[in-house]
């Protein structure tokens, strides 16, 4: 066996045999004296496809049949067509190396355009390329999958994802890939394992090999031994349990979705609601979706969570999310610029339309409605006014609607520090952690290149989510993260110290999530049993100084347990607790005593006062006596320590059983 560390992009355990698509479309130039019969084997191969990816279209969900539809449109396209009939007619070169070359050509002049709609196009060209090479070289009809597989692919496209039929697919891996690309999202919307950053060809993986994936280490194993797989079958049931993890109930753990079918994966996967639904899949078609189709879609959805909460978020097309139906102006710096909410408040026709039918979609369910990119409160005073217009508008119409709750996602800093301001304007929050981290950080979340400076436990990213959080329950509204961070082994239970309502992953990680939640209560209820069962009172008169600003890292680091201080008003110090005497430091500055409860507490007195050598410390109880809550135990001398320059900072240690 051998083990390769790779990265997570979607969680999950699986193993079987590899099967590599090999979507590298380098050919060799051939030359061809029989053109009509270049062109022939041309146009035979466009049918094939034509059939392809109308067969695919039939059993799309909807976002995966809009993406199709743009690759047939590309199939046709006119200009890219002409191109490579002439390079055939005019070169005598074969039908593959005219695809390739044209398909490299036009993407390449598209990417240079930076500009959204035309970049989408450039996409498209190289998946329609892709398609008709492995058609000329007969290696198309390798893509379909009829045993347990993983597919490996150097690049994973979110149009591979969407189309390839997923009914055998056990998990996917690629060499490029980032941790929030949206095939990661994808992945994890479908329930698929996916791992990425492995060399395909340098680990010598090839169709057949069995490999083994386990998304919880990052680790991609070659010919996994039997244990591994044991390993792996273990952790893929117990991660499936969802009532071995019931939870107390406090924090919901929903979904985030972006079709029909993944609401039903949802419901499989025991989410109490929708909590993201990203509606951009609707807009990858060549058209906007028009009103009913929209509307129908998010009945749909609803209909599907039966009576659970659904949050459709509106449109968040821009930065990495191209679609070839918002057109926008060549943009320097697309994640900076027009992009979500700011095309909603220009563009308002568009704007109308989505509301109008999440209003409508609201009368069969419990719908909330949820906007991106915001980063002012005049935003969101601007959209309060166009959702009236569309409430006024299917009112004189005579239409069905409600108006459902309102909220914003927190994604940008801005946001967070507006917090307090903008929770007197909602009915909730939904932490977006993906682009809040991006943009606390001045990281790209697209960059491969700077996967490793996008922390996903930034410690600002942290302190942000903690005074939103404050913010929400202050003003009296609720406030869960929907960005990757809510499905983070590491955040999960610090976001629950934080007093998160609500987590929202993705359906695959669902059940993962609940136990995580299920962990952290248990170590809560222990908690409660153990130290706060026992009270433990302060030893001294004064004012207390929390554990992290206690001025020793010994103590403020929390290596010794939990502390408090307290700057005493006078010299006396007292037992905080019922127990036993068990150590007098030499030095007389420092009593332990074992409680009753059998928490261990120890009384230090000052910072650094081990140098005094026991001068200034009257202690009052010698070691094996029985201590009581109040006792006092000790006199110092508060002028002796001061005189020595140091601190009489009383700290209290408890180190739980
Ligand atoms: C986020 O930014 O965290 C988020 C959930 O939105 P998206 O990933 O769709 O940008
Ligand atoms: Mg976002």
């Amino acid at each position: 066996m051998k083990s390769v560390k790779a990265k997570t992009g979607s969680y999950g355990y699986a193993y079987g045999r590899a099967y590599v698509i090999d979507n590298d479309i380098n050919v060799t130039k051939r030359s061809v004296t029989d053109i009509a019969s270049e062109l022939n084997r041309l146009d035979s191969a466009i049918k094939n496809v034509d059939s392809i990816l109308k067969k695919a279209r039939n059993n799309a969900d909807d976002k995966a049949a809009s993406v199709i539809d743009a690759q047939i449109a590309m199939l046709y396209d006119k200009s890219f067509l002409e191109e490579i009939r002439r390079m055939i007619n005019e070169e005598a070169v074969c039908g593959e190396y005219a695809v390739s070359e044209t398909g490299r050509t036009f993407a390449a002049n598209f990417e240079k355009l930076d500009n959204a709609y035309l970049n989408a196009r450039s996409a498209d060209i190289r998946g329609i390329s892709e398609r008709l090479c492995r058609q000329l070289t007969g290696r198309d009809e390798e893509i379909i999958i009829d045993s347990p597989s993983i597919v490996c692919a150097y690049e994973l496209t979110p149009e591979l994802v969407s189309t390839i039929d997923k009914t055998n697919i056990k998990g996917f891996v690629s060499q490029k890939g980032t941790k929030t690309s949206h095939v990661s999202i994808l992945c994890g919307n479908y329930g698929i394992p996916y791992l990425f950053g492995v060399d395909l060809s340098g680990e010598g993986i090839k169709s057949g090999v069995e490999i083994a994936v386990d998304t919880e280490a990052s680790m991609l194993y070659i010919e996994p031994t039997d244990a591994i797989k044991k390993q792996i079958d273990e952790s893929a049931i117990q991660k499936s349990v969802p009532e071995e993890a019931d939870f107390d109930g406090r924090v919901k753990i929903c979904a985030n979705i972006g079709s029909v079918r993944e609401a039903e994966y949802a419901v499989e996967a025991g989410a109490d609601g929708i909590g993201l639904f990203r509606t951009e899949f609707l807009y990858m078609g060549e058209t906007l979706p028009t009103e009913e189709e929209q509307f129908e879609v998010y009945r749909a959805v609803v209909t599907a969570m039966e009576g659970r909460t659904v949050i459709i978020r509106t449109m968040d097309i821009g930065a990495d999310k191209k679609s070839p139906c918002v057109k926008l102006l060549p943009q320097e710096n697309p994640a900076l610029g027009k992009r979500a909410i700011r095309i909603c408040l220009e563009e308002h026709d568009l704007f109308k339309t989505q509301l109008r039918a999440i209003l409508r979609a609201a009368c069969y369910g419990d719908v909330k409605i949820m906007y991106p990119m915001i980063t002012s409160v005049a935003e969101l005073e601007r959209i309060k006014e166009i959702l009236q217009e569309s409430i006024d508008e299917l009112a004189t119409e005579d239409m069905s609607y409600s108006v459902p709750d309102q909220g914003v996602m927190i994604e940008t800093p801005s946001a967070a520090l507006l917090s307090d301001r903008l929770a007197s304007e909602v009915d909730f929050f939904s932490i977006g952690t993906n682009d809040l981290t991006q943009y606390t950080l001045a990281v790209d979340r697209m960059a491969e290149e700077l996967d490793d400076y996008f922390d996903v436990h930034s410690e600002a990213v942290m302190c942000l989510i903690k005074m939103v959080i404050k913010n929400a329950h202050a003003a009296g509204i609720w406030v869960g993260i929907c960005g990757e961070l809510g499905g983070d082994e590491w955040a999960v239970p610090r976001l629950l110290e934080m007093g998160i309502d609500e987590l929202s992953v993705s359906p695959s990680k669902i059940s993962r999530v609940r136990a995580l939640a299920a962990e952290a209560a248990k170590s809560d209820t222990q908690e409660e049993a153990g130290l706060g069962a026992e009270i433990i009172c302060a030893p001294a008169d004064g004012r207390v100084i929390g554990m992290s600003e206690i001025p020793d890292p010994a103590f403020s680091g929390g290596m010794l347990g939990k502390c408090m201080g307290i700057i005493p008003d006078n010299g006396n110090v007292y037992a905080p607790c019922d127990g036993e005497v068990y150590m007098i430091a030499e030095t007389k500055h420092a009593i332990g005593i074992m409680s009753d409860y059998g928490n261990d507490v120890l009384i230090h007195v000052g910072i650094d006062t081990v140098s005094l050598g026991g001068k200034g410390f009257d202690v009052l109880v010698s070691e094996k006596d029985r201590v009581t809550k109040g006792m006092l135990i000790m006199k110092m001398d508060r002028d002796v320590i001061r005189a020595a320059n140091l601190s009489d900072m009383i700290i209290t240690v408890v180190k739980e059983k």
